[in-house]
């Protein structure tokens, strides 16, 4: 029998501008970028933000001389989703061919994108021009409603608001479906309405979660953007299996997304926080969310024994005493009983062996990044960072 399997893989998830503050590392700071293999194998692109550079880069090491073809979705042409463009290598490779499809945009006439493009590479913008794009380029001008279809891949767009324009995805594939809906501001009742239509029975709904809700209705009131309780309101009222808090402000640090992703997660628990290196594989087996990248840094193999207390995936609070098989100054991986939710808390507490009289326990907190069915054979293996040990931020600061 066979599985048709979709992956989405998350190469860029900020707003605006991209970041390199320290305090933004664990969810990342390229800006949107994602890439979707349909299980027949067709590529989509959805915008060509600053991760687009890493997704050429994975892309030209892994077909090696052999022509890549991809279908490439833009949303709208602001800076944060076009500024990839110039940095993505199979642009300038002669066997490859692209179809780009976005929307006309009425500061710029027939052929939009094509001449974004070329005004990207434009003199003294940057040092070569348009004709070292050697790669086959195609381009579809769409409009708010279109549908077509690429190999059985079913595509269809409606209007967002947002400053200038933006178009948001549906992708219909045979493994699942994906609605791209970034940059988005709600209070439209006919864009509001016209979102829900897009959204109906997605597995997964990616949406713009920029500011806390408290923002939203006050001084960031029409900057185009919206909040995790709207997207939990569309996730509910569509009746969306997943929603993937997407497009994190350039100033909102990892804490304050993990605010805005706990805060969400009591309202609707399937919700996410996109992460740089976090990928999604649907199957007629359902939706499973992986963080496998997101387990960087230098590791040391040990071996020791640590209190670990969590929420396990049905919501219970749990404590046990665990074995401890690596560790960084980033993150451990734990055997555990338990199985706790992936970007749920747990706190570790290591034992320090030696004399009692001046021993200590390090209390750690830290944030679920991986799982898997475990070295040991009755244990769980559990990648957790570490991140910092102060109260997360509540969602309005
Ligand atoms: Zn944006
Ligand atoms: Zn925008």
């Amino acid at each position: 029998m066979t599985h048709h399997v979709a992956k989405l893989v998350f190469w860029g998830v900020r707003g605006s501008t991209p970041t390199l503050e320290r305090d933004t590392w664990r969810y990342g700071g390229n800006t949107p970028c994602l890439e979707l293999t349909a299980p027949d194998g067709t590529h989509f692109i959805l915008d060509c933000g600053t991760g687009m550079r890493m997704l050429g880069n994975r892309w030209t090491r892994s077909h090696g001389g052999n022509g890549i073809e991809a279908h490439i979705l833009v949303t709208h042409y602001h800076w944060d989703h076009i500024q990839g463009i110039p940095f993505f290598n199979p642009f300038f490779q002669s066997q490859n061919r692209f179809h780009f499809y976005s929307f006309q945009s009425k500061y710029l006439g027939p052929d939009s994108l094509r001449q974004v493009l070329e005004a990207q590479l434009a003199s003294p913008y940057f040092p070569v021009d348009v004709n070292m794009m050697t790669a086959g380029r195609e381009f579809h001008e769409i409009n708010g409603g279109d549908k077509w279809t690429v190999n059985g891949t079913q595509i269809c767009c409606g209007w967002l608001n947002h400053p200038q324009g933006c178009l948001g995805y549906r992708i219909d594939t045979a493994g699942g479906s994906v609605v791209y809906a970034t940059d988005n501001e709600p209070g439209i009742p006919q864009n509001d309405q016209n979102l829900r239509q897009l959204a109906q029975g997605a597995d997964v709904l990616i949406y713009d979660s920029q500011y806390s809700p408290e923002q939203l209705a006050s001084e960031r009131k029409g900057w185009g953007h919206s909040s995790w309780l709207e997207g939990v309101k569309i996730a509910r009222d569509a009746k969306v299996r997943n929603l993937i808090l997407f497009h994190h402000d350039p100033d909102s640090l990892d804490k304050v997304v993990d605010g805005f992703l706990s805060a969400a997660r009591q309202e609707f628990p399937a919700t996410w926080a996109a992460t740089e290196g976090m990928s999604i594989t649907m199957s007629e087996r359902g939706v499973n969310v992986e963080m496998r990248e997101t387990r960087v840094g230098q590791r040391r193999r040990l071996r020791f024994t640590a209190i670990v207390s969590g929420q396990s995936e049905d919501g219970k609070n749990f404590e046990e005493k665990a074995t401890v098989r690596d560790i960084s100054l980033q993150g451990a991986y734990l055997c555990l009983n338990n199985r706790p939710k992936l970007q749920s808390e747990v706190r570790v507490v290591i034992e320090a062996a030696g004399d009692p009289a001046t021993s200590s326990s390090l209390s750690l907190r830290g944030t679920v990044v991986h799982f898997d069915a475990g070295r040991e054979k009755t244990q769980n293996g559990v990648g957790v960072v570490f991140i910092d040990d102060t109260d997360p931020a509540r969602p309005h600061d």
